[in-house]
């Protein structure tokens, strides 16, 4: 199996690892022609304005659009589920995404002073009980379309109900980072999607 980490801003070495403990050697994407070589992709958590400025100074943004719409599985957590999105509230007005989940998510969204909190949440799909879930200056999602599965929703405090957690065909989206906790169940998750999607060819 072939997953590529966009590496071009972020957490890409957590996300490597959490991939490789779930048995999948992925590699870093910096250019088109790595992205030609993998099945899938994740996007890393990291800031959303810089991803989106330099996806488009490597010429990548055209190219993972295009993957995307042809049914390419893609992962995003944080600023990878922000990139993911249609819709973007509170971003930079140049900001860009690739434009794969139907869904408006809003940047910062649990508030300036709470840079970072920890909640649990339960996700649809995924046994074994709430996550742990760890999330730092996060977006959350305030709109799905149609075919945009909620899979998770912050479950306890003050932003409970919040959806942070989301899939729409062969794309996922979490607001936190599990590549942070150590808890492998969602990238197990999406791998098992990448098997799938691979099945489906
Ligand atoms: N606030 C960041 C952004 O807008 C996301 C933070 C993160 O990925 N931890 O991209």
């Amino acid at each position: 199996m072939n997953i590529g980490v966009l590496a071009l801003q972020g957490d890409v070495r957590e996300h490597l690892s959490a991939l490789a403990e779930s048995d999948v050697l992925a590699r870093p994407i910096r250019r088109p022609e790595e992205l030609a070589d993998v099945e899938a992709l994740v996007l890393p958590g990291g800031e959303s304005t810089a991803i989106s400025h330099l996806a488009v100074s490597f010429g990548l943004l055209d190219p993972i659009r295009k993957r995307i719409a042809d049914g390419m599985p893609v992962y995003g957590s944080c600023a990878g589920m922000i990139m993911l999105a249609t819709d973007v509230l509170d971003g930079r007005p140049d900001q860009e995404t690739f434009q794969g989940i139907e869904m408006t998510v809003r940047r910062n969204a649990f508030g300036r002073q709470i840079d970072s909190f920890e909640a649990s949440v339960p996700i649809d799909d995924i046994a074994g009980g709430d996550f742990h879930a760890v999330f730092i200056r996060a977006p959350w999602v305030e709109q799905v379309g149609d075919d945009v599965r909620v899979l998770g929703r912050v479950n306890d405090g003050p932003s409970a109900g919040r959806i942070v957690a989301v899939r729409q065909g062969n794309l996922l989206a979490t607001a936190f980072h599990p590549e942070l906790t150590g808890d492998l169940r969602v990238h197990r998750y999406f791998v098992e999607m990448v098997r799938q999607a691979e099945d489906a060819r």
